[in-house]
């Protein structure tokens, strides 16, 4: 069985190895074992189902909560050469009663529904006629009033166990809260399905933390050195997705923003286009997101800090979902945690949102690996730290901040801690506003103390000062500053404290933007996927699908460093399966032919064994060895050796256009008695020299080739 899932995983799919647990999970389904799955988003969840739908008999019934979710998934399986249909209220009755047909007629392998549609009594009525292989419960957690995305729809699944206590469910969910994973499995009524938990991390995700000192030009700078890229940028506010995405737009960035308030076709509309490769950028508020399977979002940025670790989580695990190194910033301010913190004063589970928030606020002022920090939320361990986090990369230098911060809190006592944060620094900074002057600040002893430093920067150390705990907001008294008991402690003298170095953030920043130094190599392969990805524009468009649907990044990716020459090596590039081949495969291989004989032209050395590839190319045309010879200005022993190790790899050339049929077979003669170790010469001398070196090293290549396929090793 193992091998032959792997084999589906590769014809289909394309893929040559199963992501962790996926092996397993897919096992125990086809055991017809209930299933609990918890992965994080872009784990691969959906291969766990889409697996044994294709071994088991009858229908796999795939519950999903989105109508644009299930019309990407099906798309998808579809270009695979799987045969998938979706069924939800929105389509009219005959739409309905043909794919209801289909899966009569046995057609269908997974066949997606909405939650209210599959508890209807029509449908209920209509799965009891067909033979059910197991039901898939996706984004299982909205099942549950604990999560965050609950859908009422969902509380009635429980009827699926009720009314085929046979068939076996599989729910799956990327939500990791303990109690939410409780509800799940109760509420299904899953009495006791095997639990699979897989690892929260997503090593290809890079984190960084900035200040949000100027975020619109650094967005801009950053979006600048990726204009083709796609990317999300979260906002807490409305207002802000639309100020920045027409900011964005004003500087020729393919910008939109997404919001509730919008209404549903707009919305609709901005979330296909983004999808389909047609907007570069969303700007969106936390209801973005759920409803998109694309694979090749990039970066995911948060204009403000995230409420807390959960949401952020969330939201920077849509980016990457190919595997492929993606980035994700966060930038965050002291105006956010002073907003934040009110909307969560007022908010039901006021404590707990509240300590979610603290958590939020210690991760981005981590001094130590960022993602150790994130997984430990999770309840996982890191054993090292990650070296793709911007501590790990440039960790933050600290100094003796004693001074500033008593500074800083002896000004807050001396407002006599009525002065918001704004105020305070203005005293520090020794300003003479009217209502400075009006209160008799500027008497005061701390009135001008801390001019030497902007108020940018006194904001930034405030920031850090609350995050210690030196001080705290009175929200409701016009958010006065008001001094802790650790704040105290440091005003006393009793207590020393560290504030991380300014220009610690500033250097992050350059480390962010700088690009990383290309060899003329990478470069080269960087342009072959810029036309990979003008195709794969075309043919999405062509056929109104979206592209990464076509081929993911990843898979593009791997086709440019590769660059595979014929059908059979194309065919080893992950993510190509047995229908990309046939549908693409010819289109893709043109472009690298062309653009090989383009470079090569050029400069030999760009293209990792390029000059073979030349000669193949012109074989392929049909051009004689010696005109190959001639025109590269190559010796024609050349060119043979070329065609003999061209032949070993597997391409296909036919050395009977080199040779007859009598000199092939006393080659091969030969080549027997002598063996293959030693090469050409005892084979040449064997045949009394005479047949050519070239023709015996074309056999002997072929021979070669023949003893590695049945196992043997040769050198
Ligand atoms: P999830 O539903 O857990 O967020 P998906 O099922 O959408 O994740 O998978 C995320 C991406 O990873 C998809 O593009 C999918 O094709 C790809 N993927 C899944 N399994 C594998 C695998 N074994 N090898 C390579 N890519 C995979
Ligand atoms: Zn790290």
């Amino acid at each position: 069985m193992k091998k032959k899932i792997k084999d589906i995983l590769k014809q289909y799919f394309g893929y040559d190895q199963f992501r962790p647990m996926q092996e397993e999970i897919i096992l125990s389904v086809l055991k017809g074992k209930d299933a609990f799955v918890l992965m994080p988003t872009g784990g691969g969840k959906s291969l766990c189902y889409q697996i044994p739908a294709l071994v088991k008999k009858g229908v796999c019934i795939v519950v999903s909560p989105l109508i644009s979710l299930m019309e990407d998934q099906v798309t998808s399986l579809v270009e695979n050469g799987i045969d998938a249909a979706y069924m939800n209220s929105s389509m009219s009755y005959d739409d309905q009663d043909s794919v209801k047909d289909a899966v009569r007629q046995g057609k269908i392998r997974l066949l997606y529904v909405s939650p209210e549609k599959v508890v209807s009594s029509d449908f209920l009525y209509f799965l009891d006629s067909i033979d059910v292989s197991f039901f898939a419960i996706d984004e299982a957690h909205c099942i549950s009033g604990w999560g965050h995305d609950f859908r009422p729809e969902y509380t009635r699944l429980h009827l699926l166990r009720k009314k085929f206590p046979e068939v076996p469910i599989i729910a799956l969910t990327a939500t990791a809260d303990r109690i939410t994973r409780k509800d799940i499995v109760a509420q299904l009524q899953i009495d006791d399905p095997k639990t699979f938990v897989s690892s929260f991390d997503r090593p290809n995700l890079h984190l960084t933390v900035l200040p949000g000192k100027e975020r619109f030009q650094k967005i801009l700078g950053y979006i600048s050195k990726k204009p083709n890229e796609a990317g999300i940028i979260y906002c807490l506010r409305r207002k802000d997705t639309e100020k920045i995405a027409q900011r964005l737009r004003m500087n020729g960035v393919n910008a939109w923003a997404y919001h509730a308030g919008m209404s549903a076709e707009e919305r609709s509309r901005v979330q296909q286009e983004f999808i389909h490769g047609k907007t570069s950028v969303i700007c969106a508020t936390i209801a973005f997101g759920m409803g998109i399977d694309k694979s090749n979002v990039r970066y995911v940025m948060h204009y403000n800090l995230p409420k807390n670790i959960e949401g952020y989580y969330q939201e920077i695990g849509r980016a990457g979902r190919d595997g492929l190194p993606s980035d994700t910033i966060l930038f965050y301010t002291f105006q956010d945690v002073v907003t934040l913190r009110k909307i969560l004063e007022g908010s039901g589970q006021k404590d707990l949102q509240l300590a979610k928030l603290e958590r939020m606020q210690q991760f981005a002022d981590a001094l130590t690996c960022r993602r150790k920090m994130l997984l430990h939320y999770f309840h996982e361990y890191l054993d090292k730290d990650c070296g793709n986090c911007d501590v790990c990369t440039n960790p933050p230098e600290v100094f003796d901040g004693t001074e500033i911060v008593q500074k800083a809190l002896s000004a807050i006592v001396r407002t006599e801690q009525k002065a918001p944060v704004s105020l305070v620094i203005d005293v520090l900074r020794g300003s003479r506003r009217h209502d400075i002057i009006s209160r008799g600040y500027d008497q005061l002893s701390t009135h001008g103390i801390g001019a030497d430093l902007s108020s940018e920067e006194w904001r930034q150390y405030f920031l850090q000062m609350l995050n210690l705990g030196l001080f705290f907001v009175a929200y409701e008294q016009y958010q006065a500053l008001k001094i802790t008991e650790q704040g105290k402690k440091v005003l006393t003298g009793k207590k020393k404290v560290n504030l991380v170095h300014l220009s610690s953030f500033e250097k992050r920043l350059k480390a962010e933007a700088k690009e990383k130094k290309k060899t003329k190599r990478q470069e080269t392969d960087e342009a072959l996927f810029e036309l990979f990805r003008d195709a794969r524009t075309k043919i999405a468009q062509r056929d109104n699908i979206p592209p990464y649907v076509v081929f993911s990044d990843a898979t593009l990716d791997e086709m440019a460093r590769e660059k595979p020459m014929n059908k059979i090596q194309f065919r080893q590039i992950s993510g190509v399966g047995e229908m990309k081949l046939k549908k693409y495969g010819d289109q893709f291989l043109a472009i690298i032919t062309t653009f090989i004989k383009e470079r090569l032209g050029q400069d030999k050395s760009v293209i990792k064994g390029g000059t073979y590839q030349l000669t193949y190319t012109q074989y392929k045309e049909g051009m004689p060895v010696a005109a190959i010879a001639r025109e590269r200005g190559l010796k024609e022993t050349t060119v043979y050796s070329h065609l003999a190790r061209l032949i070993e790899e597997g391409y296909d050339i036919d050395i009977m256009k080199f040779m007859t049929k009598g000199v092939k077979k006393d080659i091969r003669a030969a080549i027997e008695k002598k063996g293959v170790e030693k090469g050409v010469k005892p084979i040449f001398t064997v045949l009394k020299e005479k047949v050519s070196y070239e023709n015996i090293r074309l056999v002997l290549a072929e021979y070669k080739k023949e003893l590695r396929a049945k196992g043997v090793f040769v050198e």
